[in-house]
């Protein structure tokens, strides 16, 4: 009895797969719109002035002597006091008095942030979650992954018929089955921080005032997916709005608030895998509470991949320990999202559709089309142009030399 003769072929990624199919399409024409990376008006990946000279810095220094050793298990001590400094003192912006307790860790980029929550929060404190619909696509997968096997949850999260967010629906969906469950376990809540994705259309902070008073109040435990700081107002600071809010007059939360953060799309460090946990914890927690919470992280951390890479960890401490640098990182984010705007509009203005008013409310890395599976279909068969199945269309792989031919291409599907 061979048992791999058992094993099933998986789903190919949602995201990941289709790049795959990509690659091997022979069409010169072909366009790949598909996963979340931000190329330059040529179609580059290209690094940011900021990370260039950076770069350049490090390797001033590189002529001592490197040290290639491991990391510590929870990242390094200098990215540790750069980060922490940047999340909860530049980006609180006008909340002075913040004085949790944060326990944090250096990840594998937000997607590591987020299982290392996942693996925590189920095996110490919950099973249940709860997830936007729609919702980026692996976080289904990481969840089901790290011990959310059958408890996972939707949240009515944006109306397909208007295009529009369904916030009173979302949070009735909450008071209705959250207070519903009288088994005392907390349940755990996804929120994206901004740039929804794929929907790209976020609650105004109005609406986000409600919907964290509500998550609050029936003792829920954020997660803040925080992948695209930046890229909603062209400012990072700004964008951290969601943390600030959550965070507001000091407001526990009793079971810890876990902010999972990526440098991946806002210092373009895409491969270099750099991002952070914090979990923050009411600032009266014992410290042995935190002693405890600390320990735990570290052995699920060791289990999984011993210790986070040095390398993107550097970049990022040069960056955010030098003023210039950061200033210039300010302006690098900025232009990516002023290109972004422009493409955005430059579709407006090609694509003679009814409803796209509704789609100028959104904004960040994304256009959520709203086509059907058959159309991204059609536009892959016919077309060679790859969006993900839920009609979600990444911007910046549109430059001047394919946009007559895109636009062509979605307007002939939507007919
Ligand atoms: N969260 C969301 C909503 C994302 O779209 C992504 C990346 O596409 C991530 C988290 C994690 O990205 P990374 O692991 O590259 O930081």
């Amino acid at each position: 009895n061979n048992l791999l003769n058992t094993i099933q072929v998986a789903k190919p990624d949602k995201i990941l797969g289709l790049t795959e199919k990509f690659n091997q399409d022979k069409n010169q024409k072909k366009v790949n719109l598909t996963v979340g990376i931000y190329k330059d008006a040529w179609g580059k990946v290209s690094t940011l002035p900021s990370v260039a000279l950076a770069q350049r810095q490090m390797g001033t220094l590189s002529t001592l002597n490197w040290n290639l050793s491991y990391l510590p298990i929870v990242g390094c001590e200098k990215y540790h006091q750069n980060v922490k400094n940047f999340l909860f003192n530049e980006c609180m912006k006008d909340l002075k008095h913040f004085n949790n307790g944060v326990s944090f860790f250096q990840t594998l980029s937000g997607t590591g942030a987020i299982a290392i929550t996942a693996r925590f929060l189920s095996k110490f404190i919950s099973n249940k979650i709860w997830l936007p619909n729609y919702s980026w696509a692996n976080h289904i997968n990481i969840f089901e992954k790290n011990g959310f096997h059958n408890s996972i949850n939707y949240y009515s999260y944006y109306n397909d018929t208007t295009g529009k967010l369904a916030v009173d629906k979302w949070l009735n969906d909450l008071r209705i089955n959250v207070s519903k469950d009288k088994s005392n376990v907390p349940h755990c809540i996804v929120l994206h921080a901004c740039c929804h994705n794929p929907t790209g259309i976020d609650p105004t902070k109005e609406e986000w005032t409600k919907i964290i008073d509500t998550v609050h109040e029936l003792n829920m435990i954020p997660i803040i997916d925080m992948a695209y700081q930046g890229l909603e107002s062209g400012d990072v600071v700004e964008d951290a709005y969601v943390l600030r809010s959550c965070l507001q007059d000091n407001r526990k939360w009793h079971n810890g608030l876990y902010l999972c953060q990526s440098f991946a799309k806002n210092m373009g460090l895409y491969g270099e895998r750099v991002g952070s946990l914090s979990i923050i914890t009411p600032y009266e927690s014992l410290p042995s509470v935190r002693l405890a919470i600390d320990s735990q992280i570290k052995k699920i951390i060791r289990s999984m991949y011993s210790s986070p890479p040095g390398y993107g960890s550097r970049i990022v401490n040069t960056i955010l320990s030098d003023e210039k640098l950061k200033k210039q990182w300010f302006k690098d984010v900025n232009s990516m999202v002023n290109r972004l705007h422009s493409i955005r509009n430059k579709l407006f203005e090609q694509l003679h559709w009814d409803d796209l008013v509704e789609f100028g409310q959104q904004h960040g890395m994304f256009y959520f089309t709203r086509f059907t599976p058959k159309q991204v279909n059609q536009l892959k068969q016919n077309y060679s142009i790859y969006l993900t199945e839920d009609g979600r269309l990444s911007l910046s792989g549109i430059n001047d030399s394919n946009l007559d031919y895109v636009c062509e291409a979605l307007m002939d599907v939507s007919k």
